[in-house]
């Protein structure tokens, strides 16, 4: 029996895709609400990337925190560029 729906590639997305959806969730800017779904999924079982994300997460927070009257984007902003150039 031939199953025309394929489910295997569905839900999965590799650890890269996950940590460059991470910025995007800190951010708010996650908005895809399919993504955000992959995205979550990836983390409830892979140990590395919830762990990076828990201390990304807690990075963003301080940054956010520390620097609640200037305009915390800015160096998101900034460390996002500068990943585009690597
Ligand atoms: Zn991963």
């Amino acid at each position: 029996m031939k199953n025309t729906t394929d489910h295997q590639n569905v839900d999965e997305i590799d650890c890269l895709e996950a940590i460059d959806n991470l910025y995007a969730y800190l951010d708010g800017e996650l908005n895809d609400e399919i993504i955000l779904a992959k995205f979550k999924n990836h983390l409830s079982h892979c140990d590395s990337c919830y762990t990076r994300s828990e201390l990304e997460g807690a990075i963003s927070e301080k940054i956010k925190n520390t620097k609640k009257e200037t305009t915390p984007e800015s160096l998101q902003d900034r460390l996002r560029n500068l990943m585009e150039k690597l």
